[in-house]
Protein backbone atom coordinates (compact mmCIF):
# COMPACT_ATOMS: atom_id res chain seq x y z
CA UNK A 1 0.00 0.00 0.00
CA UNK A 2 1.85 3.37 -1.32
CA UNK A 3 1.16 6.20 1.42
CA UNK A 4 1.23 9.63 -0.90
CA UNK A 5 1.30 10.02 -4.79
CA UNK A 6 4.03 12.69 -5.78
CA UNK A 7 2.50 15.99 -6.07
CA UNK A 8 4.67 16.35 -9.43
CA UNK A 9 4.09 13.36 -11.06
CA UNK A 10 1.46 11.50 -9.53
CA UNK A 11 3.29 8.46 -8.96
CA UNK A 12 2.81 6.64 -5.64
CA UNK A 13 5.31 7.04 -3.18
CA UNK A 14 6.10 4.96 0.20
CA UNK A 15 7.18 7.16 3.16
CA UNK A 16 10.53 6.35 3.98
CA UNK A 17 10.65 5.95 8.05
CA UNK A 18 14.32 4.75 8.01
CA UNK A 19 15.83 6.06 11.50
CA UNK A 20 12.29 7.54 12.59
CA UNK A 21 12.19 9.85 9.76
CA UNK A 22 9.06 11.48 9.24
CA UNK A 23 7.03 10.64 11.87
CA UNK A 24 6.48 13.95 14.01
CA UNK A 25 3.57 15.35 13.63
CA UNK A 26 2.82 19.10 13.28
CA UNK A 27 5.74 19.56 11.20
CA UNK A 28 7.11 19.61 7.64
CA UNK A 29 8.78 16.94 5.82
CA UNK A 30 10.97 16.22 2.72
CA UNK A 31 11.06 13.25 0.07
CA UNK A 32 12.60 13.05 -3.24
CA UNK A 33 10.55 11.45 -5.67
CA UNK A 34 11.34 7.90 -6.91
CA UNK A 35 9.96 8.03 -9.89
CA UNK A 36 10.94 11.81 -11.35
CA UNK A 37 13.54 13.25 -8.73
CA UNK A 38 11.60 16.12 -7.46
CA UNK A 39 11.53 16.57 -3.88
CA UNK A 40 7.94 16.99 -2.01
CA UNK A 41 7.18 17.61 1.31
CA UNK A 42 4.61 15.72 3.68
CA UNK A 43 3.37 16.12 6.72
CA UNK A 44 2.72 13.45 9.05
CA UNK A 45 -0.71 12.17 11.04
CA UNK A 46 -0.85 9.57 12.95
CA UNK A 47 -3.61 7.70 14.10
CA UNK A 48 -4.27 5.12 16.62
CA UNK A 49 -6.63 1.94 16.11
CA UNK A 50 -7.44 0.19 19.22
CA UNK A 51 -9.55 -3.01 19.69
CA UNK A 52 -11.59 -3.69 22.98
CA UNK A 53 -11.59 -7.16 25.20
CA UNK A 54 -13.58 -8.68 28.00
CA UNK A 55 -11.39 -8.47 30.60
CA UNK A 56 -9.25 -11.98 31.12
CA UNK A 57 -10.89 -13.35 27.99
CA UNK A 58 -14.32 -14.10 30.01
CA UNK A 59 -16.93 -13.45 27.43
CA UNK A 60 -20.18 -13.42 28.78
CA UNK A 61 -22.49 -16.26 28.42
CA UNK A 62 -24.68 -15.59 25.19
CA UNK A 63 -22.47 -13.15 23.58
CA UNK A 64 -20.19 -15.43 20.87
CA UNK A 65 -21.21 -15.84 18.16
CA UNK A 66 -20.03 -18.80 15.75
CA UNK A 67 -18.74 -17.51 12.40
CA UNK A 68 -17.49 -19.40 9.04
CA UNK A 69 -13.84 -20.33 9.91
CA UNK A 70 -11.30 -19.22 7.81
CA UNK A 71 -9.12 -22.77 8.99
CA UNK A 72 -11.73 -25.67 8.99
CA UNK A 73 -9.91 -27.81 10.51
CA UNK A 74 -8.98 -25.73 13.70
CA UNK A 75 -12.60 -26.08 13.95
CA UNK A 76 -15.34 -23.11 14.93
CA UNK A 77 -14.38 -19.89 14.82
CA UNK A 78 -16.17 -17.27 17.30
CA UNK A 79 -16.35 -13.94 17.37
CA UNK A 80 -17.83 -11.87 20.84
CA UNK A 81 -20.06 -9.83 20.14
CA UNK A 82 -19.69 -7.69 23.70
CA UNK A 83 -15.99 -6.88 22.33
CA UNK A 84 -13.47 -7.36 19.30
CA UNK A 85 -12.33 -10.58 19.61
CA UNK A 86 -12.55 -13.27 17.58
CA UNK A 87 -11.01 -16.95 17.62
CA UNK A 88 -11.22 -20.30 18.27
CA UNK A 89 -12.29 -22.32 20.92
CA UNK A 90 -10.72 -25.11 22.34
CA UNK A 91 -13.03 -28.52 22.85
CA UNK A 92 -12.33 -27.83 26.83
CA UNK A 93 -14.21 -25.06 26.13
CA UNK A 94 -11.30 -22.88 27.28
CA UNK A 95 -10.52 -19.46 25.11
CA UNK A 96 -7.91 -19.36 22.83
CA UNK A 97 -6.88 -17.04 20.50
ZN1 LIG B 1 7.33 12.36 -8.94
ZN1 LIG C 1 -15.85 -10.54 24.66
Amino acid sequence: MSDVNCPNCREPQEINHDDGYGYDEDKTHEQECHHCGETFEFTTEISYEYQVFCKDGQHPEGALEAIGSPRPEYGQCWACNRCDWVGFLGTDNEVQS
